[in-house]
């Protein structure tokens, strides 16, 4: 019997779950180091008004270059670090590297500019976010209002009496908070109402069939018009055609976001296009 459960197991264990298994830990185990292999880097895409397409600020977005398998994508790399828990120095790490950059930024003389830095719901909960906040804001001097911390929808609702005490505390630094992917969790913008946020991001899913299907559009305006009414500003993802930037302006949307404007640039190429604009 024990001989038949076995063959059956290894059957069922093929060669290409093998190799995936192997891969996997061989990827957990190069992640541990990737910090202090600096191996990672901060790209910025950047956030336009919806009137006039003029930057405002970027979104820093992590990339991870792998010394042997190159450029890991962060759905490939995010998920893991959550679960091993070094999503919270990586995280440290993309918060303090955005701060000083968006530093030398407005010492290039573009002093209004902006970043939104994405927090994941580990890194929110389970250190002490607030007091790295705090620090990172003293140590890079960055003004705290020019700061933005995305958290996405889902992560607000895991813990959510905690994540409105942990978000009160980053908002009386001075920091604002936006909605990352919204419509694509189960809240209702009624919800959100609990939270203190400023801003709400609509997810690309929403907008990339904008002019394919009418239910987005029909959509898409009324989460922009009930976000208004909670007194939120809205940004739109994933904006790649000149018809999604027009619908979004009719319908008040305040700022773009998408290859239209820009992919994620490394920091050199997104100074580049600041001296552009
Ligand atoms: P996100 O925060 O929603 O970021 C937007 C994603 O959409 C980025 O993918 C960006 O490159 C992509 N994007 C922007 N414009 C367009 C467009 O017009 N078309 C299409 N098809 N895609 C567009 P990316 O850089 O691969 O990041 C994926 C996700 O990984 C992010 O989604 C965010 O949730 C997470 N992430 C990235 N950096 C960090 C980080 O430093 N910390 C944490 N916790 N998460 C991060
Ligand atoms: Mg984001
Ligand atoms: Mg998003
Ligand atoms: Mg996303």
């Amino acid at each position: 019997r024990a001989k038949a459960d076995k063959k059956r197991g290894l059957l069922f264990f093929s060669h290409q779950m093998r190799t995936d298994l192997v891969q996997r830990s061989e990827l957990e185990n190069d992640l541990r180091n990737a910090l202090a292999n600096k191996e990672f880097e901060v790209y910025y895409q950047p956030k336009v008004c919806a009137n006039n397409h003029n930057i405002k600020g970027a979104e820093a977005l992590l990339r991870w270059h792998h010394p042997s398998r190159g450029m890991i994508p962060p759905s490939d790399f995010i998920p893991l670090a959550e679960k091993q828990g070094v999503i919270v120095d990586i995280g440290a790490w993309v918060l303090r590297e955005a701060c000083f950059q968006t530093k030398q930024w407005h010492a290039l003389g573009f002093s209004e500019f902006q970043v939104a830095v994405n927090v994941s719901a580990v890194q929110l909960t389970e250190s002490d976010f607030p007091a790295v906040l705090h620090d990172t804001l003293v140590e890079t001097k960055l003004d705290p209002q020019l700061l933005e911390i995305e958290v996405t929808e889902t992560a607000l609702m895991t813990d959510v009496e905690l994540t409105i005490s942990i978000l009160e505390q980053i908002k009386a630094l001075g920091t604002g908070v936006a909605v990352d992917d919204f419509g694509t969790g189960y809240s209702s913008l009624n919800y959100l109402n609990m939270f203190p946020v400023d801003s709400l991001k609509i997810d690309r899913v929403f907008v990339k069939d904008i002019g394919i299907k009418s239910d987005s559009k029909d959509i898409t305006s009324s989460i922009i018009g009930m976000a208004h009414r909670l007194n939120l500003k809205v940004v739109a993802e994933g904006v790649e055609t000149p018809a999604q930037a027009q619908f979004m302006k009719d319908n008040a949307c305040e700022y773009l976001q998408g290859f239209l404007f820009s992919k994620p640039l490394p920091a050199n190429e997104f100074t580049d296009l600041l001296s552009r604009s």
